[in-house]
């Protein structure tokens, strides 16, 4: 059964994929939920390219991630964010925070790094050069608990975030630098992502905390699987949706999301097939024992 609506709070929500290959099922459902998500609360979905890893990006699959995502009707009435602009800001945070005495170089390749990914030398008390070497921040481990709307009440794992890389040596902003700062600065207050970045949370939160920004609402919705139980990705050869089907690509996505929704939806334009479905939505509950 559909829960209670909202309260009428501002809702500023994104989808942030990454230019690593072409919108597949995976990516559509995370679309799908984020925007169902801001339709429901009448807020704002904003679409942001993570376009900060060239090693990693394929040619082209930025226009074909936004031509998919038009096709299917999920738009944003706001221009795309591209993170590969944003460099400069991305910097500023770097400068500030290295003037506060809160990051540190670090020289650990990565086999001296311990198991959570942690400088394990004292690189802090060292003089590292900043060429060719990774920039940590130093975080606080004090309690980042927080309520997931997905997955309920998720506990920290303490003492083991307190010194997350920020700028990597290969001169490129890490994740968590460049989607907090951009988070922050677009004024998101809703997360809807995949579940895989469900234990990610509380560097993040710590991170929001250095910084003195309100943190956001967060919401991780399960990720889908291969046949062999892998994340559908790039990686684990994941194909492209047929962007000419999108009325049948959205109704498998939105099986991941909800298996048991009975609900037929007769519309064959997708903006009036994501109207019908909004009187009927709600985000899945999950627990992390299931
Ligand atoms: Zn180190």
């Amino acid at each position: 059964m559909k829960p209670a609506g909202p309260t009428n709070v501002p809702y500023v929500g994104r989808f942030a994929p990454s230019p690593t290959g072409p919108l597949h099922l995976g990516s559509l459902t995370t679309a799908l939920a984020s925007f169902m998500d801001a339709q429901l609360h009448q807020g704002t979905w904003l679409i942001r390219v993570e376009d900060v890893d060239p090693p990693r990006e394929v040619a082209g699959a930025t226009e074909a991630i936004l031509a998919a995502l038009a096709a299917h009707g999920l738009s944003s009435p706001i221009e795309p964010l591209f993170q590969s602009t944003r460099h400069d800001r991305y910097k500023s945070i770097c400068a500030h925070l290295l003037e506060q005495k809160m990051a540190f170089y670090c020289a650990c390749s990565r086999k001296q790094q311990d198991n959570f990914g942690r400088c394990a030398a004292g690189c802090q008390d060292l003089d590292i050069s900043p060429v060719g070497n990774n920039l940590r921040i130093n975080l606080p481990v004090d309690n980042r608990d927080f309520t997931d709307r997905v997955y309920g009440y998720i506990e920290s794992e303490r003492l083991t975030f307190d010194n997350a890389i920020i700028w990597r040596k290969d001169d490129l902003p890490a994740y968590l630098l460049a989607a907090t700062v951009d988070d922050i600065d677009s004024g998101v207050t809703d997360i809807v992502r995949g579940d895989d970045l469900l234990f990610e949370t509380h560097r993040q939160l710590a991170f929001y905390a250095v910084l003195k920004k309100d943190v956001p609402r967060y919401a991780h919705i399960p990720v889908v699987r291969n046949d062999n139980g892998k994340k559908l990705s790039k990686q684990t050869g994941a194909e492209g949706i047929d962007i000419n089907n999108p009325i049948q690509n959205l109704a498998k996505a939105l099986v991941q999301l909800h298996p048991e929704f009975k609900f037929s939806n007769e519309s064959t334009n997708p903006s009036d097939w994501l109207r019908s479905l909004q009187d009927h939505w709600y985000l899945p509950t999950k627990s992390l024992q299931t």
